[in-house]
């Protein structure tokens, strides 16, 4: 039977405590999530039937700042995966410093099977049910998997009709005419990209001569492939979740957005054979066959749980940024560590989303909106000073990245926990 995905979490949490002086009531606390809602959401379906969802929300802990967090629709979102990726939050916005604690939430569903109206109506009736288990001050979700500004500003719409005021900083992620802020939506993948340019060259590796695969072809996969093309790198993989497309010589990744973008998949691009340039010498591949190729640079940007006891030793890239939150198992980990293969852990790695997250919020309380520029430089700041702190952790206590990135956020942690108390 396979562990559960937050034991499988506290195994990096227990391996983190060795190297980091903290209370022993600090770090009981962190192996339990704070509060967990599950909900059920009744939606009106197109034809008249009624259909009822299954919802989640969990804040992790709150000891830095009000929780944060995504919600994400997906078919596989279920309590377990749900209190995982608060745990992750909680780490993440320590590690980057953001006066925030960790949460995330989530619908099981398939997005892709429901109409805009139906969408709508699900994500309405969510903040209904979730209503006072957030706030601006108590917690405050934005995209993750499958959800994206449209449903932030439904959601925002929605709590602001609850509590018959406009409250902008309840929720991140909402499009620009809603009070989001410039560079939200490319955060993730911008924000890794400036932490492997900051990372790479300490390994004297140069663009050029320099192969990448990414799996994932969303919001954060497809940032990271095109800002990677644009500065010189072969991208040679990727993929979206019905497989991918290989190309020794480097893909054209901007003809690849286009027609993602056209056709909503990457293969039927590749069957339909209309690119240029893309289907003679190219070839396509599923999702695990991208995981092991022979590149240089591996970035899981889907799901969890893609690198684990069962593949990891067949991965050959030597570097692995974790735009994905959990892409590795800790089984996987130890099996790489073995291998000499350097992994960029995901609360480092993919932490740019909630950084602009932070920015706007910021901006929504302070009524000051800011320019793409100044948002992209505070980002840029950010990921690498915090990325460098964790790099050189990891040298001095000889460590794994990821550990070394839990010891980062662990000493926040206890800073505040001790700071406040034990509250018992
Ligand atoms: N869903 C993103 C994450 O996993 C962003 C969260 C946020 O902006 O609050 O980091």
């Amino acid at each position: 039977m396979t562990a559960s995905l937050l034991s499988d979490a506290n195994r990096r949490l227990a391996r983190a405590l060795k190297h980091v002086q903290i209370s022993e009531d600090a770090s009981e606390r962190l192996q339990f999530p704070k509060a967990s809602l599950k909900v059920s959401i009744p939606v009106r379906m197109d034809d008249g039937s009624l259909r009822v969802f299954e919802g989640y929300r969990v804040r992790y802990d709150d000891t830095r700042g009000p929780t944060k967090g995504g919600i994400r629709f997906h078919p596989n979102v279920s309590m377990d995966e749900v209190q995982s990726l608060a745990f992750w939050m909680t780490f993440k916005c320590a590690a980057v410093n953001l006066p925030f604690g960790g949460a995330k939430g989530g619908i099981t569903l398939n997005p892709k099977e429901l109409s805009k109206f139906e969408l709508e109506r699900l994500s309405r009736g969510y903040v209904d049910a979730i209503a006072d288990f957030i706030g601006p001050d108590i917690d405050i979700p934005a995209p993750d998997v499958y959800t994206n500004p449209m449903i932030m500003g439904w959601m925002m719409d929605q709590y602001s009709i609850i509590r018959r005021q406009l409250c902008p900083a309840v929720i991140t992620g909402k499009p620009l005419g809603m009070g989001g802020s410039q560079g939200r939506d490319r955060a993730t993948g911008t924000g890794a990209f400036y932490v492997l340019q900051a990372m790479l060259p300490k390994f004297d590796r140069v663009p050029a001569e320099t192969t990448v695969a990414v799996q994932g072809f969303g919001n954060a996969g497809s940032v990271i492939a095109r800002l990677l093309f644009d500065a010189g790198y072969k991208v040679v993989a990727v993929s979206d979740s019905r497989g991918g497309v290989y190309c020794d010589r480097g893909l054209d990744i901007p003809s690849l957005q286009q027609f993602k973008a056209s056709t909503r998949s990457l293969k039927a691009v590749y069957c339909e054979g209309t690119v240029c340039n893309l289907v003679d010498g190219h070839d396509t591949l599923t999702n695990e066959e991208l995981l092991t190729l022979d590149v240089d640079v591996l970035i899981p940007a889907a799901l969890e749980n893609q690198i684990t006891a069962d593949n990891a030793a067949q991965i050959q890239a030597q570097y692995i940024f974790e735009v994905a939150n959990g892409p590795i198992t800790s089984e996987g980990d130890r099996i790489l560590e073995d291998k000499g293969v350097y992994v960029f852990p995901d609360i480092l790695v993919n932490a740019g989303g909630v950084i602009v997250s932070y920015y706007e919020w910021v901006q929504n309380r302070s009524g000051l909106y800011w320019t793409e520029a100044e948002v992209s430089d505070r980002l840029k700041t950010k990921m690498i000073e915090e990325g460098e702190k964790i790099w050189r952790i990891a040298q001095n206590l000889a460590i794994p990245l990821r550990t070394a990135a839990y010891v980062h956020a662990l000493e926040r942690l206890e800073e505040a926990h001790s700071a406040r108390g034990t509250r018992d």
